[in-house]
């Protein structure tokens, strides 16, 4: 596996966004006719990686080749093709039209689908929707659509991206056994993932990417799901925050829900949470964690009886707060700091009968949340976007805890925050916690369990685990290992409460 060999060889490649490495000197090997697996924490590297492999984005420095040639895939796009969870396709086109789109024609003179598109389209199975609008087809389609296209324009290069989260088993099969026709064909295929049984079952090595550098790479012999788990985790043992103070009173259940169902994410789930206690809810997107998170907020429509902090039926959900994962959808990105921290707070709290009172106290208010919630900024009158990633994310935060809820619920709390900030985030979950709250979390990352959670439940297939007690697990890679466990098991068809 010498540089200059056959396939794509990858030397020392950095790229930094302004103070951040995003990859710190990579070096990868990818051969053709495998499937080679990329497995990496959040924030590791890996769509940069995959960026810079498109085209889309050009490293600081470090080479690439292919079969032995110095490569710039930036040039030679074309024979990159990357198939998304979302394909970036053409949803008023048809599907024929979608296969062709980018090739030479003119305004009056259409490209025309040849034997050959055909042929392909065929071979995809998607040849008899050929006339149908894209956007009327399943996800499954319209990525079939997208590998047609590449595979029509003779890319040698398919990187495929997390690309089935929202498919069916059936439908998520048939694209494995695509991607294995592809490398079987001698073209390059890349795997990027969160499943591990996936990559253990198709990948023929994976290499796990940390924090910018591929750190092994792991080959068919050693290949489980336990040993890309404990890769994952490897040397990022942080350590758990306030110890001494967690699960030491874990008193009555603030969340309680029984029989509670989804239309398609999950059934019959039984589930609390306690006073005093941080509960992890860790599944892959598609596991139902996070649509089950988002019931416990009202915001997706369940059956079966959910009970907060003493009320049952109609306003039970006043005393939650939800704080999504995307900063975008929580922050006013035009209002200021300050404003931002008691937006959320309702009427009684700020308003006033004359708007200078009540200005005052709103400054009062929103500087009282800046102290308690650590936000480091200048001034509460400047703009939030001018605020760092973890202290928008405090931000975010503080709007939640200051209108004074029982159970905050929050979908990966510290995804793209700094050390610090997330440490400060875990520190104000406990307080929050320890004052006699309850906390839920979607987690899917081992480290923030590790590091912020009283106890995890696995959910696959939207089927939960029995509990894990995180302070069982002295050192992050046995948590790691066992949370793997726990999640074959149930994806294998295990019972709750059975042993893994
Ligand atoms: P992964 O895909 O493994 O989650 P990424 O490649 O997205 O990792 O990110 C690697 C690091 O680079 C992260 O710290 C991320 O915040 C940062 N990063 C990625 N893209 C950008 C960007 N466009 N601007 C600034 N920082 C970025």
């Amino acid at each position: 596996m010498s540089a200059g060999g056959e396939g794509i060889c990858i030397r020392n490649v950095a790229k930094r966004y302004g103070s951040t490495v995003a990859l710190d000197g990579i070096e990868l090997d990818i051969q053709p006719g495998e499937v080679l697996g990329i497995a990496g924490p959040n924030g590791a590297g890996k769509s940069t990686l995959i960026r810079i492999i498109a085209g889309e984005e050009r490293p600081d420095s470090g080479t690439l080749t292919f079969d032995g040639q110095p490569w710039f895939p930036s040039i030679d796009w074309h024979q990159v093709a990357v198939v998304h969870q979302e394909p970036q396709l053409f949803p008023n086109l048809t599907v024929a039209e979608n296969v062709l789109v980018g090739r030479e024609g003119t305004r009056v003179v259409r490209p025309r689908l040849g034997l050959e598109d055909a042929g392909v389209m065929q071979a995809l199975g998607i040849g008899a929707l050929r006339d149908r609008l894209l956007g009327d087809c399943t996800l499954a389609t319209q990525q079939r659509t997208e590998i047609a296209r590449a595979v029509a324009r003779e890319a040698r290069v398919f990187l495929f991206d997390e690309p089935n989260s929202a498919l069916t088993d059936e439908e998520s099969d048939e694209l494995f056994r695509e991607m294995h026709k592809l490398a079987g064909e001698g073209r390059i295929v890349l795997l990027v993932t969160h499943r591990l049984g996936d990559l253990v079952d198709h990948a023929a090595r994976v290499a796990v990417i940390r924090d910018g550098k591929v750190r092994t790479v792991i080959g068919k012999a050693e290949l489980t799901e336990e040993a890309i788990a404990e890769q994952l985790v490897v040397g990022i043992g942080g350590e758990p925050v306030a110890t001494t103070a967690r699960s030491a009173e874990i008193g009555r259940e603030i969340l309680k829900v029984s029989n509670w169902s989804h239309g398609s994410e999950f059934e019959a789930v039984d589930f609390s949470a306690a006073h005093g206690e941080i509960v992890a809810l860790m599944g892959v997107e598609g596991s139902g964690a996070r649509e089950l998170l988002r019931s416990f907020a009202g915001l997706e429509r369940c059956s079966g009886t959910i009970r907060i902090d003493g009320a049952e039926g109609g306003r039970v959900f006043h005393r939650t707060a939800f704080v999504p994962a995307t900063r975008a959808e929580s922050l006013y990105s035009n209002f200021s700091v300050g404003e931002n921290l008691v937006v959320r707070l309702g009427t009684p709290e700020i308003a006033g009968s004359l708007l200078a009172l009540k200005k005052k106290r709103i400054r009062a208010l929103a500087e009282e949340a800046r102290q308690r919630f650590l936000v480091k900024t200048r001034t509460l009158a400047q703009g939030i976007r001018s605020l760092s990633g973890g202290n928008q994310q405090k931000v975010a935060i503080a709007q939640a805890l200051v209108t004074a809820p029982r159970l905050v619920l929050l979908e990966e709390p510290t995804r793209g925050v700094d050390i610090q900030s997330k440490r400060e985030i875990y520190r104000l979950l406990r307080e929050f916690a320890a004052a006699g709250n309850a906390v839920v979390m979607f987690c899917t990352e081992v480290l923030e369990i590790f590091e912020a959670a009283d106890r995890a439940i696995v959910v696959s297939d939207g089927r939960l685990s029995a509990p894990l007690k995180v302070s069982d697990f002295p050192h992050i890679e046995a948590l790691a290992a066992a949370i793997t466990r726990l999640e074959r098991h149930i994806r294998l068809g295990g019972v709750e409460g059975e042993a893994a």
